[in-house]
């Protein structure tokens, strides 16, 4: 299914892109919460975490794992960020491509809202 995450990997869409590879695109989100509010997503359109189930996944999101970190040091904030995923509209989920929202640069509370 075609999201505004997929138009903005195919350049139909204008972000702020970060951060690209073969397998994962990085950018701004147009909304932030935090001075640090990026979206990771994998190139390949997967609806929500929960529809993850091969190995390629597997090994996909082990890759996100460890690019999101990556982003956050390039962003100046190495030390202190989260990494939230809104599986389902009850929890959150607007856009239906997986994406990591990389957050930080302000105290965050704990428990979320
Ligand atoms: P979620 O509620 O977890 O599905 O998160 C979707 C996020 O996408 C929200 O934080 C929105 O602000 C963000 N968003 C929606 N459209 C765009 C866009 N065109 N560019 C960047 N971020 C967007």
């Amino acid at each position: 299914m075609d999201t505004i995450f997929s138009k903005i990997i195919s350049r139909e869409l204008p972000a702020d892109i970060v951060y690209e590879d073969d397998r994962c695109l990085a950018f701004r989100d147009v909304n932030p919460v935090a001075p640090m509010h990026i979206l990771l997503i994998p190139q390949e359109p997967i609806a929500m975490l929960s529809e993850v189930s091969s190995e390629d996944h597997q090994r996909l999101l082990g890759h996100m794992m460890l690019v999101a970190p990556k982003i956050a040091a390039q962003e100046g904030f190495a030390d202190a960020f989260r990494l939230v995923i809104n599986n389902g509209a009850g929890a959150g989920q607007t856009v239906f491509h997986l994406h990591l929202h990389i957050i930080g640069g302000r105290a965050l509370q704990w428990p979320p809202g």
